[in-house]
């Protein structure tokens, strides 16, 4: 019988080994950041086509390598960064496994250019599976620019495994995020498909926190900052106004690693507790640096996971320094964290306040939550109706319901095109021009119907409305209303990427949105039903109400935008209205397809018969 053990060729095991580190293009890039991060440089561009597809470059101007380093650089294993076992327990730098020009190597084509300070010329070395192919003496500037292309040219399955450009550009551009957040110190820029996407200046890690989460961030950030021999923990929390639906814009790194971390997440959102509602996220870029001996990081290198050796002093820590910030932030408001030096030394900050200074604040209600116990670390509770207005701004979405199902056991409510002095018919209910409506807790209309009344709850009346209107707007375009000073909106990166994805369909929902510039658009035109000089709020709004919805992938996209827009825009209940208003909605309501429900299923009328109003009133 013919053995069945052997060995595996080399290109073949290298292979299957780099399936472990470069997952998708994003993998490639992170690794390539880090070795350009490791090897000092204060410059490195991110060149990318076709989301990483077709190529992924980067050009730094670190150290670069000598021609032998050059090409040993590909072998598995190869590392400059540590010798011995116990190097690991200090490591400093991003990379040490040797792993990842190996695999990049294995995967790739792969063309590299390198150069040291002291050299003249430089190295090219080029390389396929695995091998190097092709090496020469090149003129080359100092740093090393190395080049990937066609990413799983040779594995054919896992090219097949890539997802779409934008999804596949959405995660490089988060593993460059992260980087660049951990090192504000360097320059970064992003160029994708010959386009530029970022240029970020270096600076300080709040002007990069800034280059990412977008100019509006401005006056959002807090400051968080303690330190202790143990450890130190710097970066920004978003104000509770910046909290959001989704877990976007968190942001954790230890020793400038970006990590993900449940349980120290659950530190900070502790923090907030109270500040925020519960089903929404605090944004955060906090950096933890601590002694490398305290923490484990020999995992495997594309994981994110890290474990401290005393996850409960560290956990207590977070915590505290996140509400103390949020606490200093809550008591003097106006006062910018990152006041200029000179600033700071001036009397008025310098001097302890005058008796008139005092009184003056002691009247105010932020005062007063100050002096509460606990002092520096209390954070005064928001008031009921602050709680109110966050809920309402929040509220979820619900998401489940099976329109068709809904569609056909409502059949009966068809309506008929009406007749005379009757506007509208929905099978059973007609309601009369002429008829008086009593609006009751600014919420319900009353209106009598041929055979008894109909409480319509306005809010979920608009927006079945809506919701059929902008369906319809689908196939006709909606009307647009030109915005006579139009609106610039800066977003976050994410969301950013997000509003490209949907740019289209809001198009024709009458949302004439462009592009302008990094992360911006401007707003030159709204539904024509839209009240102007809300449309920032209302596309921020929207953005939100869309990512928590877009995990529903029984919907399509336009379905979402739609569900979205007519909640949004509908009017809400609480709102007075006059007869012709309410006349007018009840019209638009029962001429709908489906006028009882909404999208969502909820009941947007109940319709009360006479013979069940007897009933009601039988001995
Ligand atoms: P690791 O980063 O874990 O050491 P890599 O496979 O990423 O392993 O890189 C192998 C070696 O190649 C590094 O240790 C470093 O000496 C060298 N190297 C890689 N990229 C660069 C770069 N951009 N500049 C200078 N040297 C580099
Ligand atoms: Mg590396």
């Amino acid at each position: 019988m013919a053995n069945s053990i052997h060995l595996l060729p080399d290109h073949i095991a290298n292979q299957i080994a780099a399936g472990e580190v470069i997952q998708r293009p994003a993998s490639a890039v992170k690794e390539l950041l880090e070795n350009a991060v490791d090897a000092g440089a204060n410059e490195i561009k991110l060149i990318i086509n076709d989301a990483g597809k077709a190529l992924i470059q980067v050009i730094d101007n670190g150290k670069g390598m000598n021609p032998i380093d050059a090409q040993n650089a590909f072998a598995r294993h190869a590392t400059s960064k540590i010798s011995s076992i116990e190097d690991l327990f200090q490591i400093r730098t991003m990379g040490f496994r040797g792993e990842a020009l190996a695999s990049v190597a294995a995967v790739a084509q792969v063309s590299l250019k390198t150069r040291q300070a002291q050299d003249e010329l430089g190295t090219s070395v080029e390389i396929e599976n695995s091998q190097v192919s092709e090496t020469s003496p090149v003129a080359c500037p100092v740093g090393t620019n190395i080049s990937m292309k066609n990413l799983f040219f040779n594995v054919p399955a896992r090219r097949n495994f890539l997802k779409s450009n934008s999804a596949e550009l959405k995660h490089i551009i988060e593993e460059f995020t992260r980087v660049a957040l951990a090192f504000p110190e360097i320059y970064f820029s992003l160029t994708n498909n010959g386009q530029d996407v970022f240029h970020w200046e270096s600076g300080s890690f709040k002007q990069r926190a800034i280059h990412v989460l977008g100019n509006s961030y401005q006056t959002k950030l807090v400051a968080v900052g303690e330190k202790t021999d143990y450890l130190t923990i710097s970066g920004f929390v978003g104000k509770p106004e910046t909290a959001k639906k989704t877990r976007s814009d968190q942001y954790f790194f230890v020793n400038r690693r970006f990590i993900k971390s449940a349980y120290l997440h659950h530190a900070i959102a502790n923090a907030f507790d109270g500040l925020i509602p519960k089903e929404s996220f605090p944004s955060y870029i906090l950096y933890i640096d601590v002694d490398p001996s305290q923490v484990d990081i020999n995992v495997h290198p594309t994981k994110q996971e890290i474990k401290f050796e005393d996850d409960k002093i560290i956990y207590a820590f977070v915590q505290a320094a996140v509400k103390h910030a949020l606490a200093q932030f809550s008591i003097a408001p106006s006062l910018d964290f990152s006041l200029d030096a000179n600033i700071q030394q001036l009397d008025a900050i310098q001097k302890p306040v005058s008796d008139e200074q005092r009184n003056s604040t002691a009247s105010s209600s932020l005062y007063a939550g100050f002096t509460q116990k606990n002092q520096a670390h209390f954070i005064p509770r928001v008031s009921e109706a602050e709680k109110k207005e966050w809920k309402s701004f929040f509220s979820d979405i619900p998401t489940t319901s099976d329109q068709n199902q809904l569609e056909n056991a409502n059949e009966t409510y068809i309506v008929k095109s009406s007749s005379m002095g009757l506007y509208k018919e929905s099978e059973g209910v007609i309601v009369n021009e002429d008829a008086t409506l009593l609006q009751v807790n600014n919420t319900y209309i009353i209106a009598p119907a041929q055979s008894g009344f109909i409480m319509v709850h306005q809010q979920l009346a608009h927006e079945r409305v809506l919701y059929e209107k902008y369906q319809k707007a689908t196939v006709q375009p909606h009307a647009t209303q030109k915005s006579l000073f139009p609106v610039v909106l800066e977003l976050s990166v994410a969301d950013a990427i997000l509003l490209e994805e949907i740019i289209e369909d809001l198009a024709i929902i009458g949302y004439e949105i462009e592009p302008f510039g990094q992360n911006s658009f401007i707003i030159q035109g709204i539904p024509a039903d839209v009240i102007s000089g809300n449309e920032k709020n209302a596309i921020e709004l929207l953005l939100e109400q869309f990512k928590h919805f877009s995990g529903d992938i029984k919907f399509s996209k336009r379905e979402k935008l739609i569900r979205c827009m007519a909640r949004q825009s509908a009017i809400k209940a609480g709102q007075s209205l006059s007869q012709k208003e309410m006349h007018g909605l009840i019209e638009s309501l029962l001429n709908c397809e489906t006028p009882n429900v909404t999208a969502t299923g909820a009941p947007t009328y109940i319709d009360f018969k006479e013979a069940y109003l007897d009933g009601l009133f039988t001995k």
